[in-house]
């Protein structure tokens, strides 16, 4: 029963998806089409992607749908329609760029919606329901999937996934915000071992690049970490700078354990007895999530050496991280 229901959802999706992208060709998408263009991405790219455009008025989508034989108590399930007060069914997404977003076996899961001005939420996203779940989600797996790269670099949205498959980098992934889950990490570990983070250069992208990287090393991954020039991500960085110098940076992409070390050393001073506890103790319990016995013991090492203190001391505090935790 469930199945049969999540099987109509998909289908409901396919159809709205395919009625969003009629109308960025439309009359009515031409300013959407246009802010399209005018972001760099081209048309090859908004038919590969499905892009759209969900109309102004109310319930044309709904009634759409309607048409179809879909009831309005399904449509509100399938997180498509709202229902107001005046108990008025209607659309969920009105005047916004549509971005399908779609899981490993090409289903369509659901929506995001993106404003065409600076107007609040700029993102909209489908709510969760039968088959959409934001925390399992990674936008453009679909395609990532199937690159031939050993690895994904997964980034914060959506315009940088699209702009960075558009200029070649076929194995990006999107979180849809910032912080990344266990479900998201056991999702790309099904696909990859190898995985570059690749955020927002922002306090927002930092931070949320410092918590999604302990939940990738507790999986087990290989995770390396690629930072944008501060203030710019991804998208914006490919534009301006191209996609060679994108390249490069992926190339140049630190090792999780060594962008820790350099982060935890800029605000502290290792010749302060006390700067240096805390440090072997910070850095202590990030070398107990590395599961990889010969990767751990590598850093080891050259945590030792770097603060010139016997590598039993280091072990020895970062059985207690193990023990604490397990
Ligand atoms: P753009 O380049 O179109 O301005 P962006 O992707 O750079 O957008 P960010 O503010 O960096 O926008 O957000 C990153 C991602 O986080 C978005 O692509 C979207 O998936 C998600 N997101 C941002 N704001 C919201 C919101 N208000 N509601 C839901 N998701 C959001
Ligand atoms: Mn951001
Ligand atoms: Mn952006
Ligand atoms: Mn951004």
């Amino acid at each position: 029963k469930t199945k049969k229901l999540k099987d109509e959802i998909f289908k409901a999706n396919k159809l709205a998806a395919l009625n969003f992208h009629r109308r960025l060709y439309s009359k009515i998408g031409h300013a959407a089409l246009e802010y399209l263009y005018g972001r760099g991405i081209d048309d090859s790219t908004i038919k590969k992607f499905g892009l759209g455009f969900s109309p102004v008025n109310g319930d044309e989508v709904t009634e759409f749908l309607r048409n179809q034989g879909f009831s309005q108590e399904f449509l509100l399930t399938a997180g498509l329609s709202l229902k107001s007060v005046s108990r008025k069914y209607h659309d969920r997404f009105k005047n916004r760029i549509m971005f399908p977003i779609i899981d490993v076996k090409n289903n369509v899961i659901g929506f995001g919606g993106r404003v065409l001005d600076n107007s609040l939420p700029k993102y909209l996203n489908t709510p969760e329901t039968p088959v959409f779940k934001k925390s399992k989600t990674l936008y453009a797996i679909n395609y990532a999937k199937k690159s031939k790269e050993d690895k994904f670099v997964i980034v914060e949205g959506y315009m940088d996934a699209i702009a960075l498959h558009q200029c070649g980098i076929d194995f990006a992934v999107a979180s849809l915000g910032t912080a990344l889950t266990s479900e998201q990490g056991k999702l790309i570990k099904k696909y990859r071992e190898n995985v570059v983070i690749s955020y927002d250069a922002d306090e927002a992208g930092v931070n949320a690049t410092l918590r999604g990287l302990d939940i990738l090393e507790g999986l087990n991954l290989n995770v390396s970490i690629s930072t944008v020039p501060k203030g710019k991500d991804p998208d914006e960085f490919v534009r301006k700078e191209g996609i060679e110098a994108f390249r490069k940076m992926l190339q140049n992409a630190e090792p999780l354990i060594e962008y820790k070390i350099k982060m935890y050393k800029k605000d502290i001073d290792l010749s302060r007895p006390e700067d240096k506890i805390k440090y072997i103790k910070k850095i202590s319990s990030d070398l107990s999530l590395i599961k990889d016995q010969v990767k751990r013991d590598v850093y080891i090492s050259i945590v030792s050496k770097d603060v010139q203190i016997p590598e039993n001391t280091v072990r020895t505090e970062i059985e207690q991280f193990v023990n604490r935790f397990s």
